[in-house]
């Protein structure tokens, strides 16, 4: 029987493939993809696939997740071409200051609201996996929160492959740019992928990790889409953490919340983090989410829940906390 990872490993596998031969990553790695870990035989039904899963996401998204699947297979394209070019041989060149200012203005031309810069550890490729280069550009796009707000409705999972193939295309382009450049790349397509993006998110400084397994980012918390670009050159900038009070804020907010893990209807949520396979630890068991996520068009209640998910949430914690420490100031 066919299952709902068929498609992206069907073009996943040459992609790894090659970049397993041509890399610069070591392939060292431990954490599973959820897409391959996934129990796609709960998904059986009597069609078997495309069955219940395909039919839901045709009526109601049939054509961003069409645009979402163009976009995974024109990645494994462009990787192809990649390799062919010799580009991964070469040793790195520098790009000169302005480059970065550009490059961020071309990201936000294609849509993305925030760019994060990393160096990609073996640890967080998943299992069996690979990528080119050991950089990553992390590309983040929201998702409209008033398609989120009524998830698990269709308009939500609407959205989810709305922002799935726009982010895909970007990301894509991206590639192109930089390819155009002179520049190695290779185009991390947020559905599926080779690496944690989350996790890979938070080293770039995006935000933090959130308890319902997203990175909470300042303005947006978890309502968005992450995806990379890969490259490597020489002077590829430093991660910009978020100030330790930023950061400590959200943490403090996620640490005595908890509305996600009560509003998971599967339970993949817990409550303490718990400990996953090369030292990574997680609050999010893909094996429970997977499967509902795949069956209700991207699910989204965690996000719909979180506080952070709602316009303006991020900003007006920053300035209540300004605001008191100005009245302590003020006072002491
Ligand atoms: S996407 Fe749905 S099933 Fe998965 S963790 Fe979030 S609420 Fe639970
Ligand atoms: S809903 Fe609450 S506990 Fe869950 S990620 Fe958002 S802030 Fe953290």
């Amino acid at each position: 029987m066919l299952n709902p990872g068929w498609i992206l490993r069907r073009f996943e596998s040459r992609a790894v493939a090659l970049a397993r031969s041509a890399g610069r990553v070591p392939v060292s790695s431990c954490a599973e993809s959820p897409v391959r870990r996934a129990p796609f035989d709960r998904l059986a039904c009597p069609v078997g696939f495309p069955g219940r899963m395909l039919v839901l996401n045709l009526i109601h998204a049939g054509r961003w997740l069409v645009g979402a699947v163009a976009g995974v297979r024109a990645a494994a394209r462009a990787l192809e071409a990649e390799v062919a070019s010799g580009r991964p041989q070469r040793a790195p060149q520098r790009a000169g200051e302005p480059f970065w200012a550009e490059l961020e203005d071309c990201a936000r031309s294609l849509g993305i609201n925030a760019v994060g810069y990393a160096r990609v550890p073996p640890e967080l490729v998943f299992r069996d996996m690979a990528v080119l280069y050991p950089q990553a550009v992390v590309l983040l796009m929201e998702m409209g929160f008033e398609a989120i707000d009524r998830a698990p409705a269709p308009a939500a999972g609407r959205e989810v492959m709305r922002t799935y193939a726009a982010l895909g295309e970007a990301a894509n382009a991206l590639c192109a740019w930089l390819n155009r450049r002179g520049f190695p790349a290779q185009a991390g397509h947020p559905l599926g992928g080779a690496v944690l993006y989350p996790a890979l998110a938070y080293r770039a400084g995006l935000g933090v990790q959130g308890r319902n397994g997203l990175l909470l980012h300042p303005c947006y918390g978890p309502r968005h889409r992450l995806a990379a670009v890969f490259t490597d050159i020489a002077d590829f900038p430093p991660p910009r953490p978020l100030p330790g009070s930023e950061a400590a804020r959200l943490e403090a907010l996620c640490d005595s919340c908890w509305a996600c893990v009560a509003a998971c209807p599967t339970g993949a949520l817990a409550k303490d983090p718990v400990p996953r396979p090369g030292g990574l630890r997680s609050y999010l068991d893909p094996a429970r989410c997977f499967p509902f996520f795949m069956t209700h068009l991207g699910c989204s209640l965690c996000i719909k829940v979180c506080p952070l998910s709602r316009p303006g949430y991020g900003l007006a914690l920053r300035e209540r906390e300004a605001g008191r420490k100005e009245a302590a100031a003020a006072q002491g």
